[in-house]
This record gives C-alpha cells, structure tokens and sequence, in this order.
C-alpha cells in the first residue's frame, strides 16, 4: 500500500457487474441512493477478435489470466472478468428454474435436498428479468415449464431448416422440442435494423444485440448520476466495526494501492466462486473463518451444470448459421429410460471448422474437419451437479495478506 488510501462513502456499494450485480445496479439506480459499482475487470474491447473463434475459443482472449488450484493441480479457470461479467460471453439462454427443481431430487448419484423457498417465491422475478433482458420464446410446449402469468415478451426466434428439420423428427418420435427462450434483441424497435444472430454463444457480441448484464443493464444504470462504476477494482476484504456486526470498509486493488469504500449497505455479487472468496478473505478476530461464516458452509457445496458438447454428423448438410433456436426437456426429470433426471438439451449457435478441429479429437474417417462442420448439428448438454460440502473455495492468505489466491 502506497501513501494514505482513499475513502469515499455512498449510500450502496454493488460489488460486481454480472447478471446478478448488474441487474441490482439496473435496479437500484432510480432510487437516487449514492451508489458505487466496483468491478474487477475493465471494458470488454468491440474489435475484430471477439468474432474469432481462433482468438476467443483457442486462444482464450477474453478468459482471465489467473491460475487456481485443484487438488494441488494449477488450472486456468473458465471465468471472465469484464463489465457485464461472463455474461458478456454467454450463450442467453434465459431459462427459469423448474417448480421441481426446488424440492428434493433423487439422482443417481445421491439427492439434492429442498430449497427453503419455492418456486412461487421467485416468479414475479423471473418475470421482471424476461421484460428486461428481451427474453424470446414460446409457451405451452415444453413440458417441464412452470406456471407463469403472461406469455415472453417477444415472439420465439425463427428456425432455420436444418433445424426445422430436427424438430419434425423429434416431434414424429413423439418428443416435444420448443422454441429456446433466448434474450436478445433483434433490432425490433420504430427505426432499428433487423439483427441476424451468428456468432453469438460463448463469443463477446460485437453488435451489442446479445441481452447481457453490461448491455441491458450497466449501461442504462450508469447513465444516472447517483451511480458511479470504477472498473479495475478488485475487492479484496469487507472490514468489520470493532464487534463484528456491520461492514464499515470495502477494501479494493487498484494499480497495486488499497482504495477504501464506505457505505450503509455492500451488496457481494462478484459470481459463485469470488464472492465466497471475498469473504473468506474477510477473516478478522470476530470472525475468524471469513465473514458470515460462523456455520462453515461459505465456499462449500459448489454446485456447477455438467457440460457436454455432443456433435451429431449427418449425410444431410447444416447450413444453419445460427441453430440455437431449438431446446429438449424431455428426460429433465425421471422418465420411461431413466429413473432420474438426466437434464437439458439446447442447441449451440453452430460449430465451425475451427472450432470443430478444437472439440474433435481427429477428423471422422474421409471427412475434413471444415465437412464435419458442415454436416453437424451441434448440442450442448446440461445435467446438474450434487451438492458437496468438499467441493469447495478455500483461500491461500499470504501471512501479509498482501495477495495470491
Ligand atoms: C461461456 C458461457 C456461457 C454461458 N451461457 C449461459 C446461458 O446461455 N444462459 C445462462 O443463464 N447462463 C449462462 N452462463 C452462466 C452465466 O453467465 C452466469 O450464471 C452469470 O453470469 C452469473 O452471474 P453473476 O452475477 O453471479 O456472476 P458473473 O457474471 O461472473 O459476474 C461477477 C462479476 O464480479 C466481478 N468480480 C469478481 N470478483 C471480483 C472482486 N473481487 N472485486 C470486484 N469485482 C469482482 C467479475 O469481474 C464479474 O464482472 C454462461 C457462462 C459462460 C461462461
């Protein structure tokens, strides 16, 4: 720490510009409370890369420089710091939980036990961020979609063909695949543009068509007054009063100096993974297994969707540019095949021949890699994660508490 930090009080301090605090900051900004956005990251640059599926899948371009460790082992974690968060690279898919996703679940692997809220608790919600984020989709056909008072807010998007196709099948083998709720805008206000999708899941959006947290949220929250973003801050700890009860300080990294925040309220939104880790730095004699961690349970039962990437190579060509329109929930839950829920299938944006020569091992037998691409539809599929009070974060604090992770 270099000279006397600053300090400077406001009324809210949001930690994080991601879904969830992007969505408060969008929230909140009305209010005229003082509020200050502290994000880690910076901007994410609109250049020619963020299509390039060399530059963002290959190369990572836009993935953190930081290693964490597993079991000892160092790895690159998939995370992004940016304004918008990882939204800004996110597929938008907007699904709701399902009611049943919030009772006990029998898995083959062991039971994921009961929230303490329901479903109910958390719909007008789910309401509000489809409004906000331009959710597009379709009700009444997927199976497993939960009661809602009102239908999306803007039409389904359009399949191409090859997709089409796909549905007609499915729905002939008595399946019932349905539009992907999808946020995004298509340009569909007086005097806009139309918006083609392309290269739009996992990739940053260079035309700022794709509904995330910076776009939809950050941007319009900014434009208050009483609200203050500094990027390139990255809380470190919440400092406690003398008997441990409320958070007096937000501690930040910026350009290796510590900036002090004051504020009534300190909403933690960093993601899963660092916002425990903000509170476990935030060991103090009060608390001396991080803040509000008297039960031991922060960091603990990191729960994660289980991804597979699954590419089915047809004799009939995909010239689909833009596939994510289709979705299947027909084994989410226990069904004739399987007695437990085996999770969602959704379509990916489309695999190309890079990205095809990334994901596959080596070229099918007499095929390049460009005609796998072309042949393929792409799936992406989702089952969920047990609950495991050893899948954990833990923290590594140098004795001067100076840094590492
Ligand atoms: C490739 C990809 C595709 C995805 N596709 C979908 C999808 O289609 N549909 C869907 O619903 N979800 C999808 N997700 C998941 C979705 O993006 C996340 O669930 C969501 O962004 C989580 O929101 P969050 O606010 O909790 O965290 P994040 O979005 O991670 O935001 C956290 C923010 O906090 C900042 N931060 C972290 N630590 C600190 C610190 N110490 N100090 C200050 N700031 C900090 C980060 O830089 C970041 O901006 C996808 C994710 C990825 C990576």
């Amino acid at each position: 720490m270099k000279g006397e930090p600053a300090m400077e009080h406001y009324d809210i301090i949001i930690i994080g510009t991601g879904a969830g605090g992007g969505t408060m900051a969008y929230a909140l900004a009305p209010t005229g409370k003082r509020i200050l956005i502290l994000e880690r990251g910076d901007y994410l640059p609109r250049e020619r890369e963020n299509w390039s599926t060399e530059a963002v899948f290959k190369q990572k371009r836009y993935q953190a420089h930081e290693t964490w460790y597993y079991n000892g082992e160092p790895f690159r974690p998939e995370i992004h710091y940016w304004v918008g968060g990882n939204t800004k690279m996110f597929g938008a898919a907007l699904f709701r939980l399902r009611e049943a996703d919030f009772g006990e679940i029998h898995h083959a692997g062991g039971t994921s036990p009961a929230w303490p809220l329901g479903y109910q608790h958390f719909a007008p919600y789910y309401t509000q961020a489809e409004h906000l984020y331009h959710a597009h989709g379709q009700r009444g056909i997927d199976p497993t979609e939960p009661p809602t008072d009102g239908p999306y807010p803007f039409d389904p998007l359009p399949h191409e063909p090859r997709v089409a196709e796909l549905k007609a099948d499915l729905e002939r083998l008595g399946y019932a695949p349905f539009p992907l709720p999808m946020g995004i805008k298509l340009g569909e206000g007086t005097g806009e543009a139309p918006y083609l999708p392309s290269t739009f899941d996992g990739y940053p959006d260079l035309t700022e068509s794709k509904a995330d947290a910076h776009v939809i949220a950050i941007k319009p929250a900014v434009q208050h007054d009483n609200v203050t973003l500094r990027t390139n801050r990255m809380v470190w700890e919440l400092k406690t009063s003398a008997d441990g009860r409320t958070v007096t300080e937000v501690h930040a990294r910026h350009n290796g100096e510590t900036e002090i925040f004051r504020a009534d309220t300190v909403i933690v939104a960093a993601g899963a993974a660092n916002s425990a880790a903000i509170f476990l730095r935030s060991e103090s004699d009060k608390h001396p297994n991080g803040l509000g961690n008297r039960s031991d349970l922060v960091g603990r039962n990191y729960v994660c969707h289980n991804n597979a990437t699954f590419l089915a190579i047809s004799k009939e060509s995909n010239d689909s540019i833009f596939q994510k329109t289709l979705a299947i929930t027909d084994w989410y839950g226990p069904s004739a095949d399987w007695e437990y829920p085996m999770g969602l299938i959704q379509m990916l944006g489309k695999v190309d021949e890079t990205l095809m020569a990334f994901e596959a091992p080596e070229p099918l037998d007499g095929m390049t890699y460009a005609e796998m691409a072309a042949h393929s539809l792409d799936f992406w599929l989702q089952s969920e994660d047990l609950p495991d009070p050893n899948n954990r974060i833990t923290v590594t604090l140098p004795t001067d508490k100076s840094g590492g992770f």
